[in-house]
């Protein structure tokens, strides 16, 4: 049952009153089922403002704990929830914001093996709210394959990418990106990140889905945002003839041939990973602001406070972890994936 107050009035009642929503708006929303891939300051935010617009189911996806440095920009954390499972924390506090959600947590790292959860939870779209591009190129092969609407959306620095994807209809974002040489991207964790822009992409991010959920037309263009000169941008994109994935129907992501591998090595506490040939000049640059790091005749040697790795020339990577997929998440958070 829908909580309404003592004047009777629906606690959706300022948003139903707007004519881009209404009350035929708001039944939608409760109908709808919202994958959030990424629990961290996108996640965060976008699944707060999609509980408190009533969105009748949400799923949570993220691998990840919180650590302190999180709650500068991850907006419903707190304190106490340091050391804690993202995905589970998020949803403790958004079921105490909204109980007629149903919210559901997935402890688990997005991959081609896990991705599968997201047709068999028959979401009605997915927000991306990752870090990285590997795990966005996987999304867009798992939503161009099985007709779902997606929205990619990006921050960091103080710069913010925004474009929704509706499959046959627009472009994919393989269309309009290849995958980038690791190393060749800035990370928050290198570059660092304004909570402003996190939070406004997030709220673009919503509006989308709310859009979407209500069936109406979606902003076609990339929109390239940066809060500190408040300059927007509105890019034209084309969806490709021979795109690999929207035309060719190729999923290279899905069927995991473009994942990046891991392996573990016995006994040294390290752990393998086979990327792609980095670009070594660039991210000794700006791997300097996180820790110390050597050139060496093979490539690079990183220490910083979490981790070390030795970072080959032709991709390899050897790193300190103790699982698997922790040093996937160390590779994307310095590497870049
Ligand atoms: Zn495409």
């Amino acid at each position: 049952m829908e909580t309404r107050d003592k004047k009777g009035q629906s606690r959706y009642n300022r948003q139903e009153l707007l004519g881009e929503i209404g009350k035929k708006g708001q039944e939608l929303l409760k109908e709808a089922t919202i994958a959030v891939v990424g629990v961290g300051a996108l996640g965060t935010t976008t699944a707060n403002l999609l509980v408190r617009a009533g969105i009748g189911n949400i799923l949570l996806i993220d691998r990840d704990i919180i650590e302190l440095h999180n709650l500068q920009r991850q907006t419903v954390f707190t304190e106490k929830n340091v050391g804690q499972p993202k995905a589970e924390a998020a949803k403790g506090w958004l079921q105490e914001v909204n109980s007629e959600t149903k919210i559901e947590a997935k402890l688990v790292d997005l991959n081609a093996e896990t991705i599968s959860i997201l047709k068999e939870k028959k979401c009605d779209l997915i927000l991306d709210c990752t870090d990285n591009m590997e795990t966005r190129f996987l999304i867009n092969d798992c939503a161009i394959k099985n007709n779902i609407p997606w929205i990619y959306c990006s921050a960091v620095g103080t710069k913010g990418r925004l474009l929704t994807i509706l499959p046959d209809k627009t472009a994919c974002l393989r269309c309009l990106f290849q995958m980038p040489k690791p190393g060749s991207l800035e990370t928050c964790d290198t570059a660092g990140v304004m909570n402003t822009i996190t939070t406004t992409m997030s709220a673009m991010q919503t509006t989308e889905a709310i859009k979407i959920i209500t069936k109406q037309q979606p902003t076609k263009q990339l929109i390239a945002y940066d809060i500190w000169t408040q300059e927007l941008q509105k890019i034209k994109v084309q969806k490709k003839k021979d795109c690999v994935c929207c035309s060719k129907k190729q999923f290279e992501f899905l069927e995991g041939k473009s994942a990046t591998e891991a392996i573990t090595l016995c006994g040294q506490g390290r752990i393998q990973i086979r990327g792609q040939k980095p670009n070594l000049a660039a991210l000794k640059k700006r791997l300097e602001k996180s820790g110390k790091v050597k050139a060496m005749s093979y490539g690079i040697h990183f220490s910083g406070e979490e981790t070390d790795f030795f970072l080959f020339a032709d991709g390899r990577c050897l790193i300190r972890a103790q699982t698997k997929e922790e040093a996937k998440a160390l590779y994307g958070k310095y590497v870049g994936n």
